[in-house]
């Protein structure tokens, strides 16, 4: 993850390094490389020309600190500045043991929503929760099939839901039937289309105000670079979604989502998908991701 951007960013740098003094000509030609950087890794525009002045307007304001040379001062800048970029602090799930917390997952079909509520429950187990898993995409019988194959594999309770029944009805009826289980966390699995449509955000709304979720995270495929920022807006617009799973980082996506998607919609990256195996899943440190970038 993150490589060519890495790459390109260290050729960038060079324009710093050898510099004895930095002064306003030297640093526009650096950060005309910083910004090409980004752009090439499709990250939003604007996400770039906010950077890239913020970047400047610190370096030159910079106190010379007598530990670094000028030009490890500016990267010292960017590598603060992309870390506020991509989150500032990690941000993990909000959820209160000892009460029943319930997990929303939303997003695009075929964007990781399923693979990802099984890793989260995984990685909710191991934190000693006991959840419980509900297929509520009832468009698709294979997404059921789905979910409970998976729940069967890390030996966790799932709903018995059906193509007959309404979503709603589910995962009202879900929480009724978690607490029975003595489970604590329960994870909806929503529907989702290939392109946002209003039924599907009525429906997930719906499903919002029953259910009072304590999270809602919007699933995105990274690879999917600026459509995923332009989807995670609409979502968020409609449902107010406190963080997001950006899935298939393994693949050669090259970060845009990852470095837009907190500034376009002010939601943090909760976790990222490294794979398709139940265990690929990592919580998202913005401060370690921009040290990787930066290499
Ligand atoms: P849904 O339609 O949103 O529920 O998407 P799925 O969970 O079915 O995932 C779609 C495809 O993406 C499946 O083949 C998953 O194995 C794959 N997938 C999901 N997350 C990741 C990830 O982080 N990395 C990789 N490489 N594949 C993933």
């Amino acid at each position: 993850m993150f490589d060519s951007l890495s790459d390109r960013l260290s050729e960038a740098f060079k324009n710093f390094k050898g510099q004895g003094r930095l002064d306003e000509k030297n640093i526009q030609a650096g950060l005309r490389e910083v910004r090409l950087a980004l752009l090439e890794a499709d990250v939003n525009y604007k996400v770039v020309k906010d950077f890239v002045e913020k970047v400047k307007e610190r370096a030159l304001g910079q106190e010379v600190q007598k530990s670094l040379s000028p030009g490890q001062q500016v990267i010292k800048v960017v590598n603060d500045e992309l870390t506020e970029l991509l989150g500032g602090e990690q941000e993990g799930l909000q959820l209160t043991k000892g009460k029943l917390s319930k997990i929303m997952m939303v997003g695009l079909q075929g964007s990781g929503k399923t693979t990802s509520s099984a890793k989260i429950a995984l990685y909710l187990r191991r934190k000693k929760f006991k959840p419980y898993l509900v297929p509520a995409d009832v468009y698709r019988p294979a997404a059921i099939d789905q979910l409970h194959v998976l729940a069967k594999q890390l030996d966790m309770p799932a709903y018995p839901s059906t193509t007959e029944m309404n979503p709603v009805d589910i995962c009202r009826d879900a929480m009724v039937k978690a607490e029975e289980a003595g489970c604590d966390v329960l994870l909806f699995d929503t529907a989702g289309r290939l392109h946002i449509d209003e039924p599907l955000m009525e429906e997930l709304s719906s499903i919002k105000e029953h259910c009072s979720p304590d999270e809602i995270l919007f699933v995105a495929d990274a690879m999917t670079g600026q459509d995923a920022v332009n989807v995670a807006s609409t979502f968020d617009d409609k449902l107010d979604v406190t963080g997001v799973v950006l899935t298939k980082m393994d693949g050669d996506a090259r970060g845009g989502a990852a470095l837009s998607i907190k500034s376009v919609t002010g939601k943090s990256v909760k976790f990222v998908g490294v794979g398709e195996k139940l265990s690929e899943l990592e919580l998202f440190y913005p401060d370690r991701a921009a040290s990787r970038i930066l290499g």
